[in-house]
């Protein structure tokens, strides 16, 4: 029976090379990214991300033909886990989200022209992308609802519709557009993906939403805003189309598989950074005559923190192995589980970390503020916890039937009974013999 929890040596090195190199080289970007533009971000990037091509650790989550590494998701799970570490981190691996998503979308649904045109210079870092499904008056959570069409006219596609929440909407060179190609069809064939420049006449990027990542300072076209787009009779060629027409919730499922577990991927990485924050705090903080540390609270703080990440961990590398193993499809329910779960986790540690540091946690002196209000979204992007834990009732609940009877299974009376009808051999023995 295989059951093996060990790194292979050359691929740790890897990951060890990778922590050094994040904490110094990207983590200090952090304390200065809102004094600069992108382009002097890129700036700063371009040498970055070169040592991480040279190191062979460019776009890892897609195979080699199409420019990335092949690792797998597994190996990809423990790259995530420090790339996870700063939100800084991932664009210097050729990863980050949305382009990764986005990446994937054009390897597995695009023709070869779309894959030559868009999915080529993305994966060099040449381009940048957005998708663009999520609208203001319906219900992201259930994309059924989608009111973007798109109108088939000669060999365009004629688009209209209002979306927001596209991240890096206002820094793509092109959209993902998730827009109703037919409105007759059944439920989740109705949709398609179609690729959109983003300098198309029609596209409006009204704005990028002030959100609580980013609550004072309001910045338009930078990396990580959240764009609300208007398409006004955008006008793109057929073959913009990415699969078939009608194919748009197919291909959301296997994109979302995949990003949903790197971000439970990088989500242990922001849990482990808050998580040494709580300890080294506990330490060196004297109150009532001792360190925190040897205040009860603090070390139940520190073990549940320890037990959590622990739990989330084991749960995220197995749905990755299990994805590597079986597919995306088939990791379903161990995505949704740890899609909810990872995302309390991560919450529950970062608070306890913050409130650890009383006033100095809440203040930007440090890092966890920004991180609370970060772990607070990863409860509804990618679909809200309350729907992945349908997701995954629904699932359990198919292995299971109501009785029959209406009586529990468990019922012990019940149980009794049939016991003493099947022993009744022996239970008369004993009887006799009292
Ligand atoms: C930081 C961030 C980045 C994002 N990036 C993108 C992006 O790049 N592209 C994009 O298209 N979208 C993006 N989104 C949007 C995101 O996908 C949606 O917010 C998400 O799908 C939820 O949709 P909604 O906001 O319309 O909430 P709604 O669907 O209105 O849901 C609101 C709430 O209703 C409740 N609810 C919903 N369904 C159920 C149910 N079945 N049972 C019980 N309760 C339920 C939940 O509490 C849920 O939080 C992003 C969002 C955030 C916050």
């Amino acid at each position: 029976m295989a059951w093996d929890f060990s790194t292979e040596p050359e691929f740790q090195e890897q990951l060890d090379w990778m922590r050094q190199f994040v904490r110094e080289e990207i983590w200090p970007l952090e304390t200065i990214a809102d004094e600069l533009t992108q382009e002097q971000l890129d700036r700063v990037y371009a040498p970055l991300q070169e040592e991480v091509k040279r190191r062979g650790l460019w776009a890892a989550h897609l195979s080699p033909d199409l420019g990335g590494q092949g690792f797998g998701q597994l190996k990809l799970g423990m790259m995530h886990e420090i790339l996870g570490t700063s939100a800084f981190a991932p664009n210097a691996f050729g990863n980050q989200a949305p382009d990764s998503g986005n990446s994937e979308i054009l390897a597995m649904a695009g023709s070869d022209e779309q894959k030559e045109r868009w999915l080529q210079p993305l994966l060099a870092g040449d381009l940048k992308s957005a998708f663009s499904m999520t609208e203001p008056e319906v219900a992201g959570s259930d994309p059924t609802t989608l009111r973007t069409t798109a109108v088939r006219d000669g060999d365009e596609y004629v688009i209209n519709g209002h979306k927001w929440f596209s991240t890096n909407g206002s820094i793509a060179d092109f959209l993902i557009v998730m827009a109703v190609t037919d409105p007759d069809a059944r439920p989740h064939q109705r949709a398609s993906m179609i690729i959109v420049p983003a300098d198309t006449p029609g596209v409006d990027i009204v704005r990028d939403i002030g959100t609580m990542e980013h609550p004072v300072t309001e910045s338009f076209g930078k990396l990580g805003n959240h764009a609300e787009i208007r398409y006004e009779n955008v006008r793109v060629p057929v073959d913009n189309l990415l699969g078939d027409e009608g194919a748009g919730f197919l291909i959301a499922q296997h994109r979302l598989g995949p990003g949903r577990i790197h971000h439970c991927m990088r989500w242990l990485g922001v849990s482990s950074r808050a998580f040494d924050m709580l300890c080294e705090r506990s330490l060196y903080r004297e109150a009532r005559g001792g360190p925190l540390a040897e205040k009860q609270t603090i070390q139940n703080w520190i073990a549940d923190s320890a037990a959590q990440m622990h739990a989330a961990r084991l749960m995220t590398l197995h749905a990755a192995w299990k994805m590597d193993a079986e597919g995306a499809s088939a990791a379903r329910r161990e995505i949704s589980l740890i899609k909810f779960f990872g995302a309390t986790v991560m919450h529950d540690v970062v608070d306890r970390a913050l409130q650890i540091h009383g006033a100095l946690g809440y203040s930007t002196d440090l890092p966890l503020e920004a991180m609370y209000r970060f772990a607070r979204a990863a409860r509804f992007y990618d679909g809200p916890d309350e729907v992945h834990r349908e997701t995954v009732a629904r699932q359990i609940l198919r292995g299971y039937e109501a009785p029959a009877d209406g009586v529990p299974t468990e019922h012990v009376p019940t149980r009794r009974e049939e016991a003493r009808r099947r022993f009744a051999d022996i239970l008369e023995a004993v009887t006799a013999n009292d």
